[in-house]
């Protein structure tokens, strides 16, 4: 029987590295040959929650969201993106196991409390001076979402390292500038509850917090008092044990019964449904996907005749295709140039360095089927205004997106070229915007 795992975080349209930290964790997860194949899904990049399975061959899959919170995400749209009706789903001859939440785990709150231990040392600092706040995001979609930082907050406050415990929010109440109020010692070391450094974490908290977007982890005097901004808590390495935990906790299994023997190249264990497809292309040689070139040796810019760069490791790929500068979709029709991966002709290493540029895509080339209907009627949250979408507006969008975008909407009656099933976040996010400027 063939397993795999899918790591399911949030992905962002502005930083890379919210996806980035669950790539770096499918990373460590190939390596360590977890499971047959090991992908990412995401929210806001592909692959999305609602297509990840079509790239995967495995009859035994383990979804484990990387959240710091039980709440909207893992109650409410992952299982309606994925279909999940429980901790396992059986469906299509296929087991779907869904685990418990990064959260959860006691890793995080491990890290808190060594966020703040770190904080009180390089501070020099006493906890009768000082006060901690815990940052979560939370909605007011779920109530359950601010359980999680609630929680981090009381067990600081058990810990007795500091005077004052708050925990405020970035898209709930107490607001995050309200720490200001909450708390007055002269120490404030406040603590990201996020996985990655992400837009939220570098950008939107410190503005918050009245930081210097330059130096928002040095220490900085406000309204007289020191305060001191941590690190996010999913950066450790410690992170990939964890998340072997929930694997193997949701299998029944153990660790070590769960690992096999280490894979022979860093381009293993990646999604293996579309490989007869890969390997059909391949019987005619040269051929171009999106905006690759597949040759017999190597894998580059389908515009590039010598490129000056070989590429030997997926996360080498991943950064020069995707972080500078950022591409948010992974097919839009500007990837970089100037590289190569070798080959060798091997269909499995052609699969695998396909689906580093464009993650995801394969699988839904092969199956592709679904619609803009049967999307929204899985919302529940502010894509449901869609609905409202003028027939102008839509067709400015799919301009505007799908134009630019390596991939063909078969959703919306396209029939050549890369099949892609449905509107991504990309376009949902686009068309949106295009709702909310049109209204009065
Ligand atoms: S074709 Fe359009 S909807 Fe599909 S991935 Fe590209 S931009 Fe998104």
């Amino acid at each position: 029987m063939k397993t795999a795992v899918v790591l399911a975080g949030h992905g962002s349209h502005i930083s890379p590295e919210t996806a980035g930290v669950v790539w770096a964790q499918v990373d460590a997860l190939r390596r360590l040959h977890a499971a047959d194949e090991v992908t990412a899904a995401f929210w806001k990049e592909q692959p999305s929650f609602h297509t990840v399975f079509d790239s995967l061959a495995a009859s035994d899959i383990t979804v484990v969201p990387l959240f710091t919170a039980q709440g909207y995400f893992t109650q409410t749209v992952i299982p309606a993106e994925m279909g999940l009706t429980g901790a396992v789903t059986e469906r299509n001859g296929r087991t779907i196991r869904y685990t418990r939440t990064l959260s959860e785990h006691p890793y995080l709150g491990q890290m808190v409390r060594q966020r703040v231990e770190d904080a009180l040392r390089r501070l020099n600092c006493r906890p009768e001076q000082t006060a901690v706040a815990i940052v979560g995001h939370s909605t007011r979609r779920n109530p359950e979402s601010r359980k999680a930082t609630e929680a981090q907050a009381e067990a600081i406050r058990q810990t007795g390292l500091a005077a004052e415990v708050a925990a405020v929010y970035l898209d709930d109440t107490p607001a995050v500038a309200e720490v200001y109020n909450l708390t007055h010692a002269p120490t404030l070391i406040v603590v990201p509850y996020f996985l990655a450094s992400g837009s939220h974490t570098t950008i939107d908290v410190p503005r918050e917090l009245g930081l210097d977007s330059h130096r928002i982890n040095e220490p900085t005097v406000i309204n007289g008092r020191r305060v001191y901004y941590t690190p996010p808590v999913g950066v450790e390495a410690e992170l990939q044990t964890a998340i072997l935990e929930l694997v193997a906790e949701a299998q029944a299994d153990t660790i070590r019964n769960r690992l096999q023997p280490p894979p022979t190249s860093q381009w293993d264990c990646f999604p293996l449904a579309a490989l007869d497809e890969v390997r059909r292309m391949m019987t005619h040689l040269p051929f171009t996907f999106g905006q690759l070139r597949i040759t017999a040796s190597d894998v580059r810019h389908a515009d590039d005749d010598q490129p000056n760069e070989t590429i030997t490791t997926p996360d080498a790929l991943r950064t020069r295709v995707r972080e500078n500068p950022f591409r948010p979709l992974a097919t839009s029709a500007d990837l970089p140039r100037g590289w190569r991966v070798i080959t060798n002709g091997d269909p499995y290493r052609v699969l695998a360095v396909v689906e580093t540029v464009y993650p995801g895509v394969l699988g839904s080339h092969v199956s592709a089927s679904g619609s803009l209907e049967a999307l929204l009627c899985r919302q529940t949250g502010r894509y449901r205004d869609l609905r409202w979408l003028h027939e102008s507006a839509y067709e400015q969008v799919m301009a505007q997106v799908c134009g630019g975008c390596v991939r063909q909407p078969v959703w919306a009656g396209a029939s050549d070229g890369i099949r892609c099933p449905e509107p991504c976040d990309y376009w949902l996010s686009a068309a949106l915007k295009q709702v909310k400027s049109d209204q009065p």
